[in-house]
């Protein structure tokens, strides 16, 4: 009997329920539990353990540098963001209302973390996010489009619900950088798929690191059309440690 019982839930798909059955049955016997809560229990389990699969799943997909929280991000050490501000980005908001970011600032302020948890939040909410540099999203589309394939290979930067582009203008880019990351965000907006765009220089200077001052302001219209752009100022987390020292220093002069 419990060998076909083990047969008919692996055909139904139903490991969990399989693995826990047998235990499950002798507790409940013991603690004289209702066939109900024993059914209950066991699709409990078997859902909790499918969306503990799913968002590993997707997690992977996504190509997360490194994961990092919402939780984890102290918003006591940066001056302006605060975790209010984030709020519908939080949610499913994000997604529904095709709500975009711009995180700018300098250099170790947390740009990237804030990207990274806001991603994993909604992978978390049920949705599918891809996190990319901007470097590598204008080199591959570039190269695509140049061997005449640029439609497929759109397909992984414009299909996922949230699209992170990560460090744009870090350097500065080719010709085409323009034509093929405009393409990528109109992809989105059509689509009202958010991006999170993380950035350490002014937006105003995206004219011209794109070298096509037009281009640039359609990019950041789209973006900002339904978006917010978050300035992170105050002192860089990665260099937290230094701040004894700078006070000693000038302590000294
Ligand atoms: P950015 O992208 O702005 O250069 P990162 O997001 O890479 O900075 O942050 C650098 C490191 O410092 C990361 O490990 C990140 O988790 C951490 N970090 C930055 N800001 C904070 C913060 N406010 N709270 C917690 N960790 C932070
Ligand atoms: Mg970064």
């Amino acid at each position: 009997m419990n060998a076909d019982l083990d047969a008919m839930l692996s055909r139904l798909h139903l490991p969990t329920i399989r693995r826990l059955h047998t235990e499950l049955a002798l507790r409940a016997e013991e603690e004289g539990m209702s066939y109900r809560t024993f059914l209950e229990i066991l699709c409990a389990e078997e859902i909790a353990h499918r969306a503990e699969t799913r968002i590993t799943r997707s997690v992977r997909k996504a190509k997360f540098p490194f994961l990092r929280t919402v939780e984890e991000f102290d918003f006591t050490f940066q001056t302006s963001v605060r975790l209010k501000m984030l709020g519908t980005l939080l949610g499913p908001d994000l997604v529904s209302e095709a709500r975009s970011a711009i995180l700018s600032g300098p250099p170790g302020r947390g740009k990237t973390h804030l990207a990274v948890a806001i991603a994993y939040r909604a992978i978390q909410n049920g949705f599918e996010a891809r996190f990319t540099t901007a470097d590598e999203l204008i080199g591959t589309l570039s190269a695509a489009a140049a061997a005449g394939h640029l439609d497929p290979a759109l397909e992984p930067y414009v299909h996922p619900h949230v699209l992170v582009l990560d460090e744009l203008g870090y350097q500065s880019y080719a010709p085409d950088a323009a034509n093929v990351l405009y393409r990528v965000v109109n992809d989105r907006y059509l689509k009202r798929r958010p991006m999170i765009v993380t950035t350490n220089k002014p937006l105003a200077a995206l004219g011209q690191l794109l070298h096509d001052g037009d281009l640039a302001e359609a990019i950041l219209d789209r973006l900002l059309e339904r978006g917010t752009h978050f300035v992170l100022r105050g002192r860089s987390y990665r260099t937290r440690h230094l701040k004894t020292e700078v006070t000693s220093d000038s302590d000294a002069a």
